[in-house]
C-alpha cells in the first residue's frame, strides 16, 4: 500500500521508459522554476525546449494550465488539513504534489507530516530518522515550529516538518497532556510567518498543508482543530464513499465544539481512471453530493505519480510533463483561485498560543 512497496515493485518491474500509459506528447516541454528537472530523465536535456516539438509542447502545456504563470497569493496563510481515515486514498500523494505545485506557481508552502509513517517526509526528501526534530517534538514537547522545520532541497519555497517514528507514540502520550487537541493550532499560530501580510509580512506562508494519518485519533484531531480548510482525497473506486459519513460527522463535532472555522472546502478525486464506468460513476456521485467542493480536476492513476517518491521526489519535479503532474498543477491552480471560505484564514494567527511551550 505504501510507496516503499511500490518502489520495490517499480524498480524491478516497470521501467521509466516503458511506463507506456504515462508517456505524454508533452514530455520534456514544461519547465517549472526548479533547476535540473530533466537531468535524470532518459534522453532529456536541459535544452529540450529548444527543439520545435518541445517548444510547441510547452505551449500546449501552458494553454492547458490556463496560460498564466504565478497566481496571486492569498491575503493570509491558508491552513489545509488533508484527511480521510481511510488509508491508501492518496492523502500523502496529494499533499506533497499539491504543495510542490503550489510552490511552482509562486506560493510559499509548508507541509506538516502528521503521519508516523513519514511518507510525506520521504517524498519531499527531508531527513526523518529518529532523533531529527519533528512533529513529535512540536506536539508532545512543545517545540517551536521554526525549530523543527526543514527546507526542501528539491522545490523552492517549500518547507517541511518531518514525521519520525516517535510520532507513533504521540497518540498515547498526548492523552495526558493539557489542551491536547490544541497543540498543533498553537504551534502554527505562534510562528512568525503565519498570518496576514500585516501580521507576517511578505515572507509569510501562503499555504500550510497537514498530511494526516489514516485514523481519527488525537493526531488528526489536532489537525482538524488547527486548520480552516479541509481537503478530502477520495479514491474513485467502489468503496470510496464508505466511511465518509463517519469522517463528516467527526468534522461536525469538531466544528461544534473545537473549531467553528473548519470548512470542507476541497474534495479531490484521486487515482481516477476515466475509462472505467465505475470510476466515472463514483466521480458523478461524489460531485452530486459535494458540488463545488469537488475540484474539477481529477488526478489520473499514473505510474509516474507512484514511482516519484522512491526517487525522493514529487511527480512535479520527477516528470513535470506527465499527466499526473499536469493534473496536480491544475488542482493547485484551482485551489489558489478558489475563494477562501467565509470564516477566512485571517483568524489563524489570532490564537492565544504565541510563545506556548517555549
Ligand atoms: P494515503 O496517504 O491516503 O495512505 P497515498 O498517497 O500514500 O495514500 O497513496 C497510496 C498509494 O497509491 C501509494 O502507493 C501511492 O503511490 C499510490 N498512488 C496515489 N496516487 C496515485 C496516482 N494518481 N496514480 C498512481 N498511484 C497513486
Ligand atoms: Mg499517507
Amino acid at each position: 500500500m505504501s510507496h516503499e512497496i511500490d518502489a520495490a515493485g517499480d524498480g524491478s518491474g516497470v521501467s521509466r521508459e516503458t511506463a507506456g500509459e504515462d508517456v505524454s506528447r508533452e514530455t520534456g516541454g514544461y519547465r517549472p522554476p526548479t533547476a535540473g528537472d530533466f537531468d535524470n530523465r532518459p534522453g532529456a536535456t536541459q535544452f529540450d525546449r529548444q527543439t520545435p516539438l518541445a517548444e510547441a509542447a510547452h505551449h500546449t502545456v501552458l494553454a492547458r494550465s490556463g496560460g498564466q504563470e504565478p497566481v496571486s497569493r492569498p491575503a493570509a496563510t491558508r491552513v489545509f488539513v488533508v484527511a480521510n481515515q481511510k488509508g491508501g486514498v492518496g492523502k500523502t500523494t496529494s499533499t506533497v504534489n499539491i504543495a510542490a505545485a503550489l510552490s511552482q506557481i509562486g506560493q510559499r508552502v509548508l507541509v506538516i507530516d502528521l503521519d508516523p509513517q513519514g511518507n510525506a517526509s520521504t517524498a519531499l526528501d527531508v531527513a526523518h530518522h529518529q532523533g531529527v526534530p519533528s512533529t513529535y517534538e512540536l506536539l508532545v514537547e512543545g517545540a517551536a515550529l521554526a525549530d523543527v522545520m526543514q527546507q526542501s532541497e528539491e522545490t523552492v519555497n517549500l518547507s517541511v516538518v518531518p514525521a519520525t517514528i516517535d510520532l507513533a507514540g504521540a497518540e498515547i502520550e498526548l492523552v495526558s497532556v493539557v489542551a491536547r487537541e490544541n497543540r498543533l493550532k498553537k504551534a502554527i499560530a505562534a510562528h512568525p510567518q503565519v498570518g496576514t501580510e500585516a501580521e507576517a509580512g511578505p515572507d509569510r506562508f501562503d499555504y500550510v498543508l497537514i498530511d494526516c494519518p489514516p485514523s481519527l485519533g488525537l493526531l488528526t484531531l489536532n489537525a482538524l482543530v488547527a486548520g480552516q480548510e479541509m481537503m478530502i482525497p477520495i479514491q474513485a473506486e467502489y468503496y470510496a464513499l464508505e466511511g465518509l459519513g463517519q469522517l463528516l460527522s467527526t468534522v461536525e463535532m469538531v466544528k461544534a465544539h473545537l473549531n467553528p472555522d473548519l470548512d470542507v472546502s476541497t474534495i479531490v478525486l484521486t487515482m481516477y481512471d476515466g475509462r472505467t464506468r465505475l470510476a466515472s460513476g463514483v466521480a458523478e456521485e461524489v460531485r452530486e453530493h459535494f458540488g463545488d467542493q469537488v475540484l474539477r480536476t481529477a488526478i489520473p492513476r499514473s505510474v509516474r505519480v507512484s514511482e516519484a517518491p522512491s526517487y525522493g521526489q514529487t511527480v512535479m519535479t520527477y516528470d513535470p510533463a506527465s499527466p499526473g503532474a499536469l493534473s496536480y498543477l491544475d488542482a493547485a491552480r484551482e485551489i489558489a483561485s478558489k475563494a477562501v471560505p467565509e470564516s477566512g484564514a485571517a483568524s489563524v494567527a489570532a490564537g492565544d498560543g504565541r510563545g506556548e511551550g517555549q
